[in-house]
């Protein structure tokens, strides 16, 4: 269709035909040339429609999509708190986790030490392990697991309805709060699980510093000992500071194996007993009991004083005086030998009343603590050879045999020259104490002089 004003020109009124297409317009067709047709007025209006309609759908969409963007928005920072928090919370577990194995690790080394007992182990420190043990296992019991762990969906928030945004960001939020408060409670939990780790690694280092010591107490209390029990001790207590491996257990085993060699190997267990040759008798170690008396016998040696000994003793003393005999030909004389408790009273009292209070404690016993209550004793002179019961015996031939020679029978002479400070008696050279070959063979090889030493006890100069 051609428009019929294309080709025309212009004037000032345009004809109805000219107007309308020849299509539709009829010849006939009248009306107002300056008004608009219908159609015009109909496309007009739609036009104007079609704008506000399509700036309401516009607007209206426009706020929809806008608001659908707020929502995932939302949702995002939601879901990245969220996947903070379990950060934060897989950290704090793994410290967690990481605490409570440097408990449970040490607290492994512990449960097989603790169950043994006996030297050189202190039950003190075994004790104070356990109960450093038990509460510190107690204390890192596990946690509840937290709450809303797994929470995040696995769609993309954009395939999600906006209802179900709105309804997963609070979730979000929330179950990253409650890891929040997961996270802190376990922080907390793993740093009391480290103190009690360092606790536990303290006491254990006390445990074994403490068997340590008594190992070495061990060691110098049974001085009589084995060498090689007394060595393998040494070794086991050497290794065990700082032990804190899985050897400790082996360590400590074997401290414990040396220590019962130790002590099978030392008479030392037998210096409490009355009964036994080796028992230490001072001032500090009465008789126990105090009125102790042993089973005699008369010993076949020329005496001063009745001749009673303990069998073994007086078999010792016949076989040191025929010794003597044979090597010098002369004689000893057993001057006092064996006095009960009841003789120990009378002798005491006359020591004072002779040579006054302080003399008579550096010289005589008093009741209970003196060595001739043991029947192992025997106060040693010779014949014709004068300083019976003086220091000058000691520089006499027969004195200074007995000092040279009698270890060889088993005995020792008890209260040597300047050791008062230890045995607590000035120097007798004729008070002969006999404690079998073994034990004064072994001081004479180790040139020890006195009991205290040998044993390891402490020294005795005075009374408690
Ligand atoms: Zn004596």
């Amino acid at each position: 269709m051609t428009e019929p004003d294309e080709d025309t020109p212009t004037v000032p009124i345009p004809r109805v035909s000219e107007l309308v297409p020849s299509s539709v317009g009829s010849p006939s067709a009248t009306g107002d040339p300056s008004r608009p047709t219908r159609r015009q007025t109909i496309i007009g209006v739609t036009a104007a429609g079609l704008a506000i309609v399509i700036a309401i759908v516009v607007g209206v969409l426009g706020a929809a999509w806008s608001g659908h963007r707020d929502l995932v928005r939302d949702y995002e920072a939601a879901a990245a708190k969220l996947s903070e928090a379990r950060l934060a919370y897989e950290q704090a577990d793994a410290e967690l986790a990481e605490s409570r194995g440097a408990v449970r690790g040490i607290a492994a080394l512990i449960d097989p030490i603790a169950a043994m007992v006996g030297e050189p182990i202190p039950v003190a420190a075994t004790e104070a392990l356990v109960a450093a043990r038990d509460e510190a296992t107690v204390s890192v019991a596990p946690p509840p697991p937290p709450a809303s762990y797994e929470v995040l969906p696995d769609e993309h928030p954009d395939a999600l309805s906006d209802e179900a945004l709105r309804a997963e960001a609070p979730r979000l939020t929330d179950a990253a709060e409650r890891l929040g408060t997961a996270t802190a409670y376990r922080a907390r939990l793993a740093s009391g699980a480290a103190a009690l780790a360092a606790g536990l690694g303290t006491a254990f280092v006390e445990y074994t510093d403490a068997v340590a010591a008594r190992g070495a107490e061990l060691i110098a209390e049974r001085a009589d000992a084995s060498a090689e029990s007394r060595m393998a001790l040494q070794s086991a207590i050497d290794a065990l500071p700082g032990a804190e491996t899985e050897d400790v257990e082996e360590i400590v085993a074997s401290a414990v194996a040396a220590a019962a060699d130790v002590i099978a190997s030392s008479n030392r267990v037998r210096i409490d007993d009355a009964a036994s040759i080796t028992v230490v008798v001072n001032k500090h170690r009465p008789l126990n009991p105090i009125d102790y008396a042993p089973e005699l016998v008369w010993a076949d040696v020329p005496y001063g004083w009745e001749p009673e000994f303990r069998p073994e003793a007086a078999a010792a003393l016949e076989e040191m005086f025929a010794a003597f005999e044979a090597e010098t030909g002369e004689q000893l004389l057993a001057q006092s030998n064996y006095r009960s408790y009841d003789d120990q009273v009378f002798t005491y009292n006359s020591c004072i009343e002779n040579l006054g209070y302080t003399q008579a404690e550096r010289a005589c016993a008093r009741p209970g603590h003196s060595e001739h209550q043991t029947g192992l004793t025997a106060d040693v002179a010779a014949v014709g050879w004068g300083c019976l019961i003086q220091e000058c015996f000691g520089d006499t031939m027969p004195g200074q045999w007995l000092a040279e020679n009698s270890w060889k029978y088993g005995f020792i002479v008890r209260y040597p020259d300047g050791y008062e400070h230890i045995t607590g008696f000035a120097y007798e050279p004729w008070h002969m104490r006999y404690t079998g070959v073994e034990v004064t063979t072994d001081m004479h090889e180790r040139g020890i002089m006195t009991l205290e030493e040998y044993y390891g006890l402490e020294p005795a100069p005075d009374y408690p």
